[in-house]
């Protein structure tokens, strides 16, 4: 429990939105009592002071977004929401011969145009589902973006990845890598894949996934290995972020056979409260 300052905002630990202490008792005060984006519960508890921004968006961001990370959008692929559309996830992990940290680098590449890339580090070199999370991450940024906004066909040649989405549309959110923590973190971050077990089971009729026997026999599988691989370079400073952006836009361009041309940021709406950088 932290000190307490009953004129301070509060991130609350049941459900990170803001709470204060009013007349000796807990409360989610108006405006955040109400706030639409995110559930409310009833009995708050304060985890740690609120951060500014965290004030005025009414709620701490349920994850965090990796160091490196970049998404995107090609203007010429451009559809309507609800559309029908395919997208790859494709994680690369390998041992960096000098950096001491070992990227996981990730990638997605959709038919709308959609992609992203980037990278998380460990100091555990070959630990077996190393790669495995890296794949996992892919999926996640994925269906962060594009679910429900499209009824997207995830392509994976990763079985354990096939199965595990599966399991999460018929409602089993148990269902994660061997050795996932999903208890949230001490931060008060809900874990990433808990997030997207509970999306896909939420939209259950927008989430469809094929099992392929390799990445490589698609464009968007082989883009979306691009894309992880420039996402580990950045991660182990082989390449410089503004040289991985420029990288990633020629590979995904390629991919899908068009003009690399980005959809402006203005005309990106994003989810309110999950920026974290
Ligand atoms: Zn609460």
């Amino acid at each position: 429990m932290p000190d307490i300052d009953s004129t301070e905002n509060y991130i609350c630990k049941q459900c990170r939105v803001i709470c204060r202490l009013k007349d000796g008792a807990w409360v989610h005060p108006e405006p955040w009592a109400t706030l639409k984006a995110r559930q409310v519960c009833a009995h708050p508890a304060p985890l740690r002071p609120a951060k500014p921004r965290e004030m005025q968006s009414g709620s701490m961001p349920l994850f965090k977004r990796d160091k490196i990370m970049r998404e995107e959008q090609l203007r010429n692929l451009v559809v309507d929401h609800g559309s029908a559309i395919e997208v790859a996830t494709v994680g690369c992990y390998q041992k960096h011969l000098t950096a001491r940290a070992h990227p996981r680098g990730w990638g997605y590449l959709a038919s709308n145009g959609h992609y992203g890339f980037g990278a998380t580090t460990t100091q555990i070199c070959f630990d077996g589902p190393g790669e495995l999370a890296a794949e996992a991450r892919a999926l996640f940024w994925a269906i962060r973006k594009l679910v429900p906004l499209y009824r997207i066909t995830l392509l994976t040649d990763y079985p354990q990845i096939a199965n595990m989405v599966e399991a999460w549309r018929s409602g089993d959110h148990s269902a994660m890598p061997p050795g996932y923590d999903m208890t949230p973190g001490k931060s008060g971050y809900e874990r990433k894949l808990v997030l997207a077990a509970r999306k896909v089971h939420e939209h259950t009729d927008s989430v469809a996934v094929r099992l392929v026997d390799d990445y490589a026999d698609t464009a968007l599988g082989r883009g979306a290995n691009e894309l992880s691989i420039i996402g580990w370079k950045c991660s182990a400073r082989e390449i410089t972020k503004s040289e991985a952006e420029v990288q990633a836009l020629t590979a995904a361009s390629a991919a899908l056979g068009v003009e690399p041309v980005l959809v402006t940021r203005d005309g990106q709406v994003d989810n309110a409260g999950e920026d974290n950088e």
